[in-house]
């Protein structure tokens, strides 16, 4: 959490508010944010002035979206990307507030016009500047597989990538950033069982038909949910505070123990891929030689 539908939700909430804007004064309330990826971080007292310095009167030209990833292009052709991790959150206020910011704001950007807030309780989080925009296009070569909403996203690259993992299980495979990027926990149970497929089962199991229904689901399920603003289940939400309504719309992902919509039989939970997994057995049946 947040997944691909809750940081393209965001983005492009904010495009329309962002570019054509300059960043005039950066505050950095809490280094962590700002000082690398891992879970583990270190920063040098000159890691702070050096991000405010690299940030300061850049024009955003551009915001968009990678994986799970946002980035600010800037005119100068520096990138400012973010990963909001499990709690973050990224805020605009239009107009300037008086108020102290929440207790969860670790950087503030004020911009020529309105304010961009990057809050985050747990800290997971990141923000990273990379001084040219081809620099970030290079690690998302190495690290992301197929963007599920673009058009390259097409049943035969999908069904290549796939077909390399025979023995991995199928929500193994789908929560992998360099097969499919994009897709986490709720979105992998919410595409298994609208392709009706057993998230457990390894890849090589999988018929012809199958392999498209998955792929027709992904791009169902995800274009869906950016349409009803991305699922806010514990702390996402939009950049103006309000939620994203997918969540109702789930039909297995948190409902184990209730009725199957589609059948009415008791949604199961399960651990698969070290993730706790919600299926229904009947409409996701495990032995697929039955089918045959
Ligand atoms: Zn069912």
């Amino acid at each position: 959490m947040p997944e691909l539908p809750e940081v393209e939700s965001i983005v492009c909430s904010l495009q329309p508010l962002l570019v054509g804007r300059s960043i005039v004064r950066v505050t950095v309330l809490d280094p962590r944010i700002i000082a690398g990826t891992g879970n583990k971080r270190s920063w040098t007292s000159g890691a702070v002035p050096a991000f405010v310095e690299s940030l300061l009167y850049e024009k955003i030209v551009a915001v968009g979206r990678r994986a799970k990833n946002f980035f600010l292009v800037f005119a100068s052709g520096k990138c400012l990307v973010g990963h909001l991790k499990m709690t973050g959150q990224l805020l605009y206020e239009a107009r300037k507030s008086t108020a102290l910011p929440g207790p969860h704001v670790r950087v503030v950007f004020e911009l020529s016009q309105g304010t961009l807030l990057y809050a985050d309780a747990r800290r997971f989080g990141y923000l990273l500047v990379y001084p040219r925009f081809s620099d970030w296009e290079d690690v998302c070569k190495k690290a992301y597989g197929l963007e599920p909403l673009s058009n390259d996203f097409t049943p035969r690259a999908f069904a290549e990538r796939l077909k390399k993992k025979p023995h991995v299980s199928v929500k193994a495979a789908l929560l992998r950033q360099d097969i499919v990027s994009g897709i986490g926990n709720i979105y992998c149970d919410e595409v298994c069982f609208l392709a009706r497929v057993h998230p457990g089962r390894p890849i090589g199991s999988l018929r012809t038909e199958e392999l498209r229904a998955l792929h027709t689901a992904i791009k169902t399920v995800l274009r869906e949910a950016v349409r009803h603003g991305g699922s806010s289940i514990s702390d996402y939400v939009l950049p103006d505070g309000k939620k994203g309504s997918y969540a109702y719309f789930h039909q297995v992902y948190g409902r184990e123990g209730k009725l199957c919509r589609r059948c009415s039989a008791i949604l199961q939970k399960q651990r698969i891929a070290g993730r706790t997994t919600a299926f229904c057995m009947k409409c996701q049946p495990e032995c697929f030689d039955f089918l045959l």
